[in-house]
C-alpha cells in the first residue's frame, strides 16, 4: 500500500488538506485513529467566512445562526454587540467533520478510520489498524493530528508555545436570545473566557477555557455564577474536555513533513477558534504537497513554500492575537469591569458592531484606537497588565 501523501488525522484540517492534495493529482491516504470522525470538544461557533473557507455550504451541520454577542463583565454589566445579520453559525462537529471527510474522499483520497499512526522513522510511517500493522512510505506526511501531534514529535518539530485547557457541556439552559452568544470574562475563567452558545431555545453549549483547572471552574460557574447558575437547569447531555494550542512554533515543515491545524497551533489566540485558520492553511498544505510530489522534491526547502504562504495569510493576525491574549490574561476582575464600562458607549459599540470580525479581531482594535481617543484611558490598565 503506497501513497504519495498520507494525512494523519481526519479533523477539519486533515480532510481539507487531503482534499486539496487529491485535487492536485497525487494519491492520498487519510487516516483517523477513532472509529468515528468528529469527536472533538468544540463550541462549534464559526464565522460565515469560515463556512465559505470550508467549501461546505449550508446543510444538516448548521444548528443555529448567530448575529451578535452579549459580553458580561464580572460585575454583571452587559455589552451588546449586534451584527444585525447572520455573522456566525453554530455547527454540529460530528456531521460537519464527516462532510469534510466525504469531500476529501470524493476528491480522490482513500480514508481509513480506526487507523492510528504509531511511529515515523526515516520516512516509514507505521499504522495500527484493527489489530493489524501497516507500513507505508509516503513521499509526504501531513500531520493534522491535533494538539498532541505525534507527527510533530517524530519529525523533531516543536509544538505550540502555550496550551489552554477547555471543558464544555451541552445542557438545559434558559437562553436569553437564541441569535446571540453569551461571553463571560474575568475570574470565572482565568486566562481566557467562558461562553454559552445557544443551540436552540432551552439548550446551549456552556463551557470555558482557562489556564487553571477548567473542570473546577465550570462546576463553580454552573453552581454559583450570578447569571449562568440562574439559567442552567441543572442537567446536561454530555461533557467534553479538550485543549487549545496557542502560538505556532517557529517551523511547521521538515523534510517530507508538513504540520497543519492544531498540530501547527494555527488557532486564533483571542477566541481559541481553529476551524477557519486550520482550513485556510490546510488548503495551502494540500496544494504545496501535491506540487512538491509532482516535482520530485519534498525537501524542507521546497516545502518552505507552505510556511511562507500560510504565514503571509494569517501569521501577522495570529501574532497580534497572541499579544492581545497576553494582555487580557493578566487583567483582574476590576480591570475587566473598567474595560467593559469604557466600551459601553454607543459610538464604540457601533464601531465594534460594524467592524467586529471574529477571524480578524485586529481590524476592530485598529478602528477603535483611531476613532476613539477616549479609549486611551484604558492604556493604563493594559500597561499595568504588561508589567
Ligand atoms: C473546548 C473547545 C472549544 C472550541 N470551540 C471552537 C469554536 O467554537 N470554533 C472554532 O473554530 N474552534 C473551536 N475550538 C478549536 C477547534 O476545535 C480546533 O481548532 C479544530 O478542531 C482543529 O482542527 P484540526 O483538524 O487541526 O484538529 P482536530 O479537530 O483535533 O483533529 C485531529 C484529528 O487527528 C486524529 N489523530 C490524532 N492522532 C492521531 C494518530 N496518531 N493517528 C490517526 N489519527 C490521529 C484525532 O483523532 C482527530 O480526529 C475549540 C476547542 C476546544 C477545546
Amino acid at each position: 500500500m503506497e501513497y504519495d501523501v498520507v494525512v494523519v488525522g481526519a479533523g477539519p484540517a486533515g480532510s481539507m488538506a487531503a482534499k486539496y492534495a487529491s485535487k492536485g493529482g497525487v494519491s492520498v491516504l487519510l487516516i483517523e485513529e477513532h472509529q468515528e470522525i468528529g469527536q472533538k470538544a468544540c463550541a462549534g461557533l464559526i464565522s460565515t467566512r469560515a463556512l465559505d473557507e470550508c467549501e461546505i455550504g449550508l446543510g444538516k451541520w448548521i444548528k443555529n445562526r448567530i448575529r451578535g454577542s452579549f459580553i458580561y463583565s464580572p460585575d454583571g454589566t452587559c455589552l451588546t454587540i449586534d451584527g444585525k445579520e447572520t455573522k456566525a453559525y453554530v455547527i454540529d462537529r460530528k456531521i460537519f467533520d464527516r462532510e469534510l471527510a466525504k469531500q476529501a474522499v470524493r476528491a480522490g483520497a482513500n480514508l481509513l478510520v480506526k487507523a492510528k499512526a504509531t511511529s515515523l522513522k526515516d520516512g516509514k510511517l507505521d499504522i495500527l489498524t484493527q489489530g493489524e500493522s501497516l507500513e507505508v512510505h509516503p513521499k509526504i506526511i501531513i500531520g493534522a493530528d491535533g494538539l498532541s501531534s505525534g507527527i510533530a514529535k517524530w519529525a523533531g518539530l516543536d509544538k505550540a508555545k502555550k496550551v489552554i485547557g477547555g471543558v464544555q457541556i451541552e445542557g438545559l439552559y434558559d437562553v436569553r436570545d437564541k441569535d446571540f452568544v453569551e461571553v463571560f470574562v474575568g475570574s470565572v475563567a482565568p486566562g481566557f473566557f467562558a461562553w454559552a452558545v445557544p443551540l436552540e431555545d432551552g439548550i446551549a453549549r456552556i463551557g470555558l477555557c482557562t489556564t487553571a483547572g477548567p473542570l473546577r471552574h465550570l462546576t463553580n460557574m454552573l453552581k454559583s455564577h450570578p447569571i449562568v447558575s440562574r439559567r442552567y437547569r441543572g442537567s446536561h447531555l454530555d461533557l467534553k474536555v479538550g485543549a487549545i494550542p496557542l502560538g505556532p512554533p517557529e517551523r511547521t515543515t521538515a523534510e517530507g513533513t508538513i504540520l497543519v491545524g492544531d498540530a501547527a497551533a494555527q488557532v486564533k489566540p483571542t477566541s481559541g477558534g481553529g476551524i477557519y485558520t486550520g482550513a485556510l492553511c490546510a488548503k495551502i498544505a494540500g496544494e504545496v504537497a501535491a506540487a512538491a510530489v509532482k516535482e520530485g522534491d519534498v525537501s524542507a526547502k521546497r516545502l518552505a513554500e507552505y510556511e511562507k504562504r500560510w504565514r503571509s495569510a494569517i501569521g501577522r493576525e495570529l501574532s497580534i492575537g497572541m499579544r492581545i491574549h497576553e494582555v487580557m490574561e493578566r487583567l483582574n476582575d476590576s480591570d475587566f469591569n473598567e474595560v467593559i464600562k469604557t466600551l459601553d458607549d454607543p459610538g464604540i459599540l457601533g464601531i465594534i458592531s460594524q467592524y467586529g470580525d471574529m477571524d480578524y479581531p485586529s481590524t476592530v482594535v485598529k478602528k477603535l484606537i483611531l476613532a476613539k481617543p477616549r479609549l486611551l484611558k484604558l492604556s493604563g490598565i493594559f500597561a499595568k497588565a504588561l508589567r
